[in-house]
């Protein structure tokens, strides 16, 4: 991380003593205050927490709720084992205590106060709450509804419906924080969402949103009408100035980070070609961070990566022509690389392939551009670009990132703390450690052995309330 980048993530606030990363933060506030409240609520009556439990458990477990009771303020979990997502260990006889929404202490020595309420997890790894770099909440997997059908057919009112139920499978996967990179057609219904699930109207994980997203005029779709036609497209376009302001706009209207593409293909067919020019990425990438919000850029190609780098971008998302060298010069730019592998294997499946030999042309470039990628040693975050697949199979991206050759301690720390840091919001959440909000899930077994029973988790804790339980 070059210093450069490390000071806009960790700006130093008007409160000189604290070090707490500030860049797209105040939102997290809101969302912590809220799930404070939410908790606080929870714990001060049974019948509300009752009422929570059950809707946040229905349809996954039929043993009625375990009912919160005043008493329960103080948690202590005792698992097999922790991964604290610190030190990339997994620390076998440590426990955790969770005292309102927050982690008291964790450690091999804890002493439970005589208050707690004790939850054992024979068998399983508690680890912190998962997160999802790259989602889409309004978009369900394309084998279901083609792209184009959702953005031009399927009502807002339908989208939002389906988006909160996303939201919701989403959380009982253990991913207690994503990353929302576009509602792709659906205006800002994505803001009236995270704020439903601040307010906990509807379980939810805590939502860093981008809103409508920024495309350059006529690089974008759905495609393929009589040219006389306005159709509605999957993002906002605009060009040179005007792109500013469309991004000050967002931000003004909700937007917690700005997603750009910096590369698309023009035509149906063709392949993927630089859009907007460095000097307009370099403005929004101003008019963003002198609004403490960060920029993730959609690119594949080549020079789509090199303008979003030299532009600023924090992150870039697919990179799916990556050569050792743009990723040198990513790194040495600080940029954070989401290389989003389970949506290429996703649309590769939905396509035929069955996951065999021989492996179709996206596969072997996507394993290419990875294997640079990790050869480079960009820093990479976790997200799968879901909503391509489904909501709740995030695990799939840590899997493929394991399966392709990164170490599965490294994709474990990545998906946790190193996808905090990546988002700026490190201080509160992606570890386990005093002070830290208490989202946690267990999974059964050892995560860093076998990463795949990351697709199962069996217990998740949002905020120190269980929403989830074995
Ligand atoms: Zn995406």
């Amino acid at each position: 991380m070059s210093a450069d980048r490390r000071k806009r993530l960790f700006r130093g606030s008007s409160r000189e003593e604290s070090t707490k990363p500030e860049s797209g933060l105040g939102l997290l506030d809101t969302i912590a205050k809220g799930m404070a409240v939410k908790s606080r609520m929870l714990l001060a009556g049974a019948a509300v927490g009752v009422l929570f439990a059950a809707s946040a458990v229905a349809g996954q477990n039929d043993r009625p709720p375990a009912p919160a009771t005043a008493a329960a303020a103080a948690t202590l979990l005792a698992p097999d084992a922790v991964f604290d997502g610190r030190d990339g260990i997994v620390h076998r006889g440590w426990k955790v205590l969770v005292r309102g929404d927050q982690i008291a202490a964790v450690g091999p020595d804890i002493v439970a106060p005589a208050d707690a309420q004790m939850i054992t997890l024979p068998g399983s790894t508690l680890l912190p709450g998962l997160i999802d770099a790259h989602v889409h909440l309004f978009l369900h997997p394309y084998n279901e509804a083609s792209w184009n059908d959702q953005v031009l057919k399927e009502s807002l009112a339908l989208r939002t419906v389906r988006a909160a139920a996303n939201a919701r499978a989403t959380l009982m996967a253990g991913f207690t924080t994503v990353r929302d990179l576009g509602t792709e057609g659906a205006g800002y219904a994505d803001v009236g969402l995270k704020a439903a699930i601040a307010q906990g109207i509807v379980p939810g994980p805590r939502v860093l949103v981008a809103t409508r997203a920024l495309v350059a005029t006529g690089s974008y779709g759905p495609k393929g009408f009589d040219p006389g036609f306005d159709v509605p497209q999957g993002a906002e376009e605009g060009d040179g100035e005007a792109l500013v302001a469309a991004a000050r706009r967002q931000i003004g209207r909700g937007a917690d980070v700005i997603k750009l593409y910096a590369d698309y293909r023009w035509g149906a067919g063709e392949p993927s070609r630089p859009t907007f020019s460095i000097a307009e990425m370099r403005a929004v990438v101003d008019a963003a961070q002198a609004a403490g919000r960060q920029v993730a850029a959609h690119a594949s190609t080549i020079e789509g990566m090199r303008r979003a780098t030299l532009a600023g971008v924090d992150t870039i998302e697919h990179g799916n022509d990556g050569t050792l060298e743009i990723f040198a010069l990513m790194k040495a730019h600080g940029t954070v690389f989401c290389p989003t592998l389970a949506a290429t294997d996703a649309i590769e499946r939905y396509r035929g392939w069955r996951g065999g030999s021989p492996e179709p042309a996206a596969i072997v470039a996507k394993r290419a551009s990875f294997a640079a990628a990790l050869k480079a040693g960009v820093t990479l975050c976790v997200g799968g670009d879901t909503g391509v697949f489904s909501h709740g199979d995030n695990a799939r991206e840590i899997t493929l990132m394991a399966a392709w050759g990164m170490p599965p301690a490294a994709v474990l720390m990545a998906a946790t703390s190193g996808n905090a840091a990546a988002l700026g919001i490190a201080d509160r959440v992606g570890a386990i450690g005093q002070g830290m909000v208490a989202d946690l899930v267990a999974v059964q077994g050892d995560p860093v052995r076998d990463p795949a029973v990351l697709r199962s988790v069996t217990l998740v804790m949002q905020g120190g309330v269980v929403v989830r339980r074995p």
